[in-house]
C-alpha cells in the first residue's frame, strides 16, 4: 500500500462519535442522555408531536448532542429525532413537512422531563455509549473534491480504485461501513445527497447518521440509514435523508 496515499488520507480523515447501544431499558435519570427509543426527552406542557399526514403520533427514535462547533460559545443542544413509520418519509424537499421532526433543547435537564412522548412499542429503548473513531468521505466525494487522491488510487489499481481507497482507509484505522455516528463524514449507502437550508438555500451541514439497529428493532427500509443535517447559520433548520439498500 502506498505511503503517500495513507498520508493524504490521514490529512482529510475526521473524528466522529460512534454510538453503540449498550443496555436495554429506560430510567428517568437517562432522560437527557444520548439514547434510542422509549420516551423522548420532552418538557412539561409539551404535546406529543403528531404526523400531519396520517394523524398518528410520531415515534421517538434517537436523541443526541451534535459535535460542538469550535467557534460556538455555547454547548450544543440536545436534538431529539421523531419519525412516522406509517408514512416513511425519505426527506425530499417536496415532501409534506412534519412526517419527521428534530426538536432542540438548549437547557435539557432530568428535572424538567415530561415522560411519555413519542413512545413506540415496536422499538426497544436502549442506553448508549459513544467512542471516538475516524471516518473518511465516500469515494464519490473523493473524486469530486480530492482528484489528487483519486488519481493515487487509480494509479494503484485502475480497475478498482474504490477497493484501494477502502483498504487504505482501513489501514489508517478508519471505519468504512455505515454505522450510527455523530459528526465526521456521512457514509452513504446510495451515494452522496445534499440538503439545502429552506431559509438561506446554502447546503446544510451533516450532523448525524442513524443506522438500522437490530437490538433496538430499528430498521430503515432494508437495513438502511437516516442522515441528519443542520444549517450552519439557521440552527432551527434541519434536513433528513433516508437511504436503504
Ligand atoms: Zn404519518
Ligand atoms: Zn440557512
Amino acid at each position: 500500500m502506498s505511503e503517500s496515499l495513507n498520508e493524504a488520507l490521514k490529512r482529510i480523515r475526521r473524528e466522529c462519535l460512534r454510538v453503540v447501544p449498550e443496555k436495554p431499558g429506560f430510567a428517568k435519570l437517562m432522560a437527557t442522555e444520548t439514547r434510542f427509543a422509549g420516551p423522548a426527552y420532552a418538557e412539561i406542557d409539551e404535546a406529543a408531536p403528531v404526523c400531519p399526514v396520517c394523524g398518528e403520533k410520531l415515534s421517538f427514535v434517537f436523541q443526541f448532542y451534535p459535535m460542538p462547533d469550535k467557534k460556538a460559545l455555547s454547548a450544543p443542544p440536545l436534538l431529539v429525532f421523531y419519525y412516522c413509520f406509517k408514512c416513511t418519509p425519505i426527506g425530499t424537499e417536496k415532501e409534506e413537512r412534519g412526517m419527521w421532526l428534530l426538536k432542540a433543547y438548549h437547557t435539557a435537564s432530568p428535572a424538567k422531563f415530561n415522560d411519555g412522548s413519542g413512545v413506540d412499542q415496536d422499538l426497544t429503548p436502549f442506553s448508549c455509549r459513544t467512542e471516538k473513531v475516524h471516518v473518511l468521505p465516500d469515494y464519490e466525494a473523493i473524486e469530486e473534491k480530492y482528484p489528487d487522491i483519486a488519481a493515487m488510487c487509480e494509479g494503484e489499481d485502475a480497475e478498482d480504485p474504490v477497493s484501494v481507497y477502502e483498504d487504505a482507509g482501513l489501514e489508517i484505522g478508519c471505519v468504512m461501513e455505515p454505522f450510527t455516528s455523530i459528526g465526521g463524514y456521512p457514509i452513504w449507502i446510495q451515494g452522496e445527497a445534499e440538503r439545502s437550508c429552506p431559509v438561506c438555500k446554502k447546503p446544510m451541514e451533516f450532523i448525524c447518521q442513524i443506522d438500522s439497529q437490530q437490538e433496538v428493532q430499528l430498521m430503515w427500509g432494508d437495513a438502511g440509514c437516516v442522515y441528519l443535517f443542520q444549517c450552519h447559520e439557521h440552527h432551527d433548520q434541519f434536513g433528513m435523508e433516508m437511504q436503504c439498500f
